[in-house]
């Protein structure tokens, strides 16, 4: 993982699109693309109530990320620093390598320029101390960013809790 965190509070996550709409502005991406992405899961009824539930999904910056080795011009890479992956645009030949490599999907196909685009963060963001612009625009403050070490225990327990049920209501959705 990198040494960031990217939290969704999925109680307050109303499906709006928000995070969707201003990543895509954010990186100037045409129609297809989807960097990181509303998943909505349901509805089902619980105790004859129907629910829904919308489950964000980004890059998870894998701390050995599968996408990486995959590719074979060292475009897809790790930043040393701080461990997001991210893609160099001047490198990529457009192979789709790291879409095949990746389980999650998180790599993305840009028609415009014949090149992959993924989260990264929006490290440029970071750099400045701004947050990515998904967290930013984020209508009910439902999605949170920082550094993980910088999280006490329980969150961090609670983040690793939460990942883990996002992927268990993703794969049990497909
Ligand atoms: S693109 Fe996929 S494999 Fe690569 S870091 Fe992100 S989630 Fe991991
Ligand atoms: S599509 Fe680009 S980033 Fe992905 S594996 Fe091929 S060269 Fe690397």
């Amino acid at each position: 993982m990198s040494q960031y965190y990217l939290l969704q509070n999925q109680k307050r996550c109303i499906g709006c699109l928000s995070c969707e709409v201003h990543c895509k502005s954010n990186k100037g991406l045409p129609v297809g693309p989807r960097l990181g992405q509303i998943i909505p899961v349901g509805p089902k009824l619980i105790n004859q109530q129907p629910r829904q539930a919308f489950v964000f999904m980004p890059c998870f910056h894998c701390s050995e990320p599968w996408c990486v080795p995959a590719c074979p011009t060292g475009a897809m890479r790790m930043r040393p620093k701080d461990g997001i992956v991210y893609v160099e645009q001047s490198l990529c030949v457009g192979c789709k390598s790291c879409i095949i490599a990746c389980p999650w999907g998180a790599p993305q196909w840009n028609p415009e320029t014949g090149k992959v685009v993924k989260c990264d963060y929006c490290m440029d963001r970071v750099d400045q101390g701004l947050e990515p612009a998904c967290v930013a625009k984020c209508v009910t403050h439902c999605l949170s960013f920082g550094r993980a070490d910088r999280l006490e225990q329980s969150r961090r327990e609670r983040f690793a809790e939460a990942v883990a049920f996002e992927l268990t209501e993703i794969v049990s959705a497909r």
